[in-house]
């Protein structure tokens, strides 16, 4: 069993009038992502990771922001697309760590119900969906709160 190893990274920015949907969930603030689709940084970092872990590009690639199919579209529905597509290829997942990073709101209290929400989605349990936050320190576009980060990277192995 050879496992491979994949990084994602993304980035959103935040503005007024707009949902915060992160790890799957809506959070209530008064900023949200701004993107093509609900724009959740952090699902589309772990579905760079495990695209990038295949070889087989990005979700840009898989999923244009060109295409009308795509406006709006739930991310929770992107990383099901994804966890198929390496299922086609072969390949299971093994586990997922994640870092988000923002200023606010505080995300801690939110982790265990988003690891609920993508573990099915990925046909893996909990324990193997690691997400962390951490902040900016006020620094830089993301201290501002002009937007947000989010890396993962994700090991994945042939059945
Ligand atoms: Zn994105």
């Amino acid at each position: 069993m050879i496992p491979r190893i994949g990084f994602g990274y993304d980035i959103h920015k935040l503005a007024a009038g707009e949902d915060l949907w992160l790890g799957g969930i809506k959070l209530e603030f008064h900023l949200g992502t701004v993107g093509h689709s609900d724009a959740d940084v952090l699902i589309h970092a772990i579905c760079d990771a495990l695209l990038g872990a295949a070889n087989l590009r990005d979700i840009g690639y898989h999923f244009p922001d060109t295409d009308k199919e795509w406006k709006g579209a739930d991310s929770k529905e992107l990383l099901k697309s994804v966890t198929a597509i390496l299922k086609d290829k072969g390949y299971a997942i093994g586990n997922i760590d994640s870092t988000l990073v923002m200023e606010r709101p505080k995300i801690n209290p939110h982790i265990e119900a988003m690891q609920k929400v993508l573990a099915p989605l990925m046909n893996i349990s909990e324990d193997e969906i690691s997400i962390k936050a951490t902040t900016s320190e006020k620094l830089s576009f993301v201290g501002n709160e002009e937007g947000v980060k989010a890396y993962a990277v994700a090991l994945i192995y042939k059945k």
